[in-house]
Formats: C-alpha cells, structure tokens, sequence
C-alpha cells in the first residue's frame, strides 16, 4: 500500500514565512499550507500531499496579481526555488515558468529574438502570465504561445498545444500546474528591442504608481470600456481604508502607502465595486485573484 504523505515529509520545504515577503502589494498572512519546492520531487511531494487530502493547489509565481488572507485548506506553493531553464533555437524559446518576464525579455534580446516587450516591467513570471493571458497594448502572451508542459492533478506530466487551450482576455482554460512553456518569437535587432522596451517602460511610469507596491489593474476592463477611467469618474481616486488608497494616477490600481492590509483592500474593492454599480449600473469583475 502506497504511504500516505504527511504534512512532515515536507517540513524541510514548508516556508514559514508570512506571505507578505512574496506578495509584490506586500499584504499577506500566515498561510497554512505554503510551500518552497526546490526540484521536480518535491513538487511530486506537494501534490501527493493535496491529493491525499483533497486539498485544493494555487501556485504562486512572482505574486503580482494574487491577494491572500488568511488561507486555510489549500496548498500554496512558491516556484522561484525549482530549477530555471530557458534554451532558445532558432525564433524558438523553451522556458521554465518560473523564468521572470524581465529576465526572458532581456536573454532573448541577446539572440536577437523579441515580440514580448508589451510586458516589460511587469514583475510576474511566465507561468502567472499564461495562466492570465497577460497582455497590455494591444498585444496578448497567448500570440507567441506554443506549448505548455505540465504536471496535472494526478502527478502526470502533460504536454497541451496551444489549440487545445481557450484563451480571452485575462484569462485561460488551464487548470494544471504549467512546468514549461514553448513560443516562437519574432526577429528583431537588440536596438528596435531596447527601443521598445524603453516605450513601454516610459508609458507605464508616467500612467501607472509603479512606485507603491501594488497588483496591476484591480478590475477588468468592461468591453469597449476602461474601468480605471470609470472609477476615476465616479470620484473615487483618493479614497482609502488604512494605508490602502486608490491611486491618484490610475484609478485601477490599489497601493499599499504602508502598513495595508488584506481587510482594507478588500474593503475598497467593495466601496468601488458598490458606487461604480449606483452610479453607472456596472459590474466590475475582479481581474485579480482574492483568497481568503
Ligand atoms: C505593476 C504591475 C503591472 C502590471 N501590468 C500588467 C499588464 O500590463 N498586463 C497584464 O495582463 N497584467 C499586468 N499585471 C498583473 C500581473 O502581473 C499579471 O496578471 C501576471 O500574469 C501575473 O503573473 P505572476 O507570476 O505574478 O502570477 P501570480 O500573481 O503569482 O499568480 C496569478 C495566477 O496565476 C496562477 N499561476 C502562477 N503560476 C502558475 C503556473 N506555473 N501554472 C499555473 N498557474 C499559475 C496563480 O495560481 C494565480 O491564479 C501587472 C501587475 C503589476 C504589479
């Protein structure tokens, strides 16, 4: 009979660490379940571990776009401690999801290769960015996706085609945990690369308070809208619970001037959420992910 895993075997990759160290808002608890996998056994480990308990699993990337309370009953894992890999073919790059988007952006300019400068700056990694379908002017990561590799629920090692996965904006069909990704890339010189990395850059500094840890948009946009522009003219730019405020220079975004916490963001989600809906009839949709 298999050994049932218990929560000791993996002691040695449990962080006990608040999540607050990992988050990119810098808000976050004591997690029950969160773990710091360094190999492909000990992820074997992780999710032996949830299936014998039923436990739900969330995997963590660069934290850029997850809100975490008090989480109980799931089992969290961190993937910047697994081997990173990124080989690069031709226009072709095979690279490991923990790889940062930075990082990969930068490598891939040395062989001349480009297309994901739309997603410089973003502190997120490239498994969170599939998952999310990532995307920024006008472009999404789905267009240069080819194939992902990944560990499935069962401890099984999948292979799925990009026409096998439903993407739209800021989301996709997948539900397994992503090991790896294969996308074809376009050629560029590194001056057109450096060119456009610098556009980007330059764009989101003058619209976005970069400065304050934050999650990106809070809210997805409604179709042919853009929510920050509706929160803004709902007069909410400035309101705060705590040390959490939304943003004087973007609307969407919800920084953290201190000492934040989970109930204050979640409480100016709410206030937003319900004068947006008395003042205009929308519904804004979550862009990110709220655990609590
Ligand atoms: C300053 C700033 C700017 C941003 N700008 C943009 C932007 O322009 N466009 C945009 O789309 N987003 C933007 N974001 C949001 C965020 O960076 C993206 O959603 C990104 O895709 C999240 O990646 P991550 O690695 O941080 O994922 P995390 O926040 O760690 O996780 C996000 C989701 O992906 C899942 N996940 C993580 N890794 C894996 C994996 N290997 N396999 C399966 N699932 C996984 C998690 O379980 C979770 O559901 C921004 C965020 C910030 C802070």
């Amino acid at each position: 009979m298999q050994k049932k895993v218990d929560i000791e075997d993996l002691n040695s990759i449990r962080s006990e660490s608040n999540f607050k160290d990992y988050s990119h808002i810098k808000i976050g608890n004591n997690v029950q379940y969160l773990f710091l996998p360094r190999s492909m056994s000990d992820l074997v480990l992780i999710f032996d571990f949830a299936s014998k308990n039923k436990l739900a699993i969330f995997p963590i990337g660069g934290g850029s776009n997850v809100l975490l309370g008090n989480v109980k009953n799931r089992v969290l894992f961190l993937d910047r401690k697994l081997p990173k890999i990124c080989e690069i073919n031709s226009d072709e790059v095979l690279v490991s999801a923990n790889y940062n988007i930075n990082s990969l952006i930068l490598k891939l300019k040395k062989s001349n290769l480009g297309g994901l400068e739309f997603l410089a700056t973003i502190p997120a990694h490239i498994g969170g960015i599939i998952k999310m379908n990532a995307g920024a002017f006008g472009k999404n990561i789905s267009e240069y996706l080819k194939w992902i590799k990944v560990l499935n629920k069962k401890g099984e090692i999948e292979i799925i085609q990009k026409e096998k996965i439903e993407f739209s904006y800021r989301k996709s069909s997948i539900i397994d945990y992503i090991l790896k990704a294969a996308f074809k890339l376009e050629i560029k010189s590194e001056e057109e690369i450096d060119s456009q990395i610098n556009k980007f850059r330059r764009i989101r500094e003058k619209t976005q308070p970069i400065n304050f840890p934050n999650l990106g948009c809070i809210f997805k946009n409604p179709k042919g809208e853009s929510a920050g522009k509706i929160i803004d003219e709902c007069g909410l730019k400035g309101e705060k619970f705590g040390d959490a405020e939304i943003s004087q220079k973007h609307a969407n975004f919800i920084i953290n001037k201190g000492n934040a916490c989970f109930d204050d963001v979640k409480n100016l989600i709410k206030l937003i959420q319900a004068k947006v809906h008395a003042k205009t009839g929308i519904e804004l949709e979550l862009e990110i992910t709220v655990l609590n």
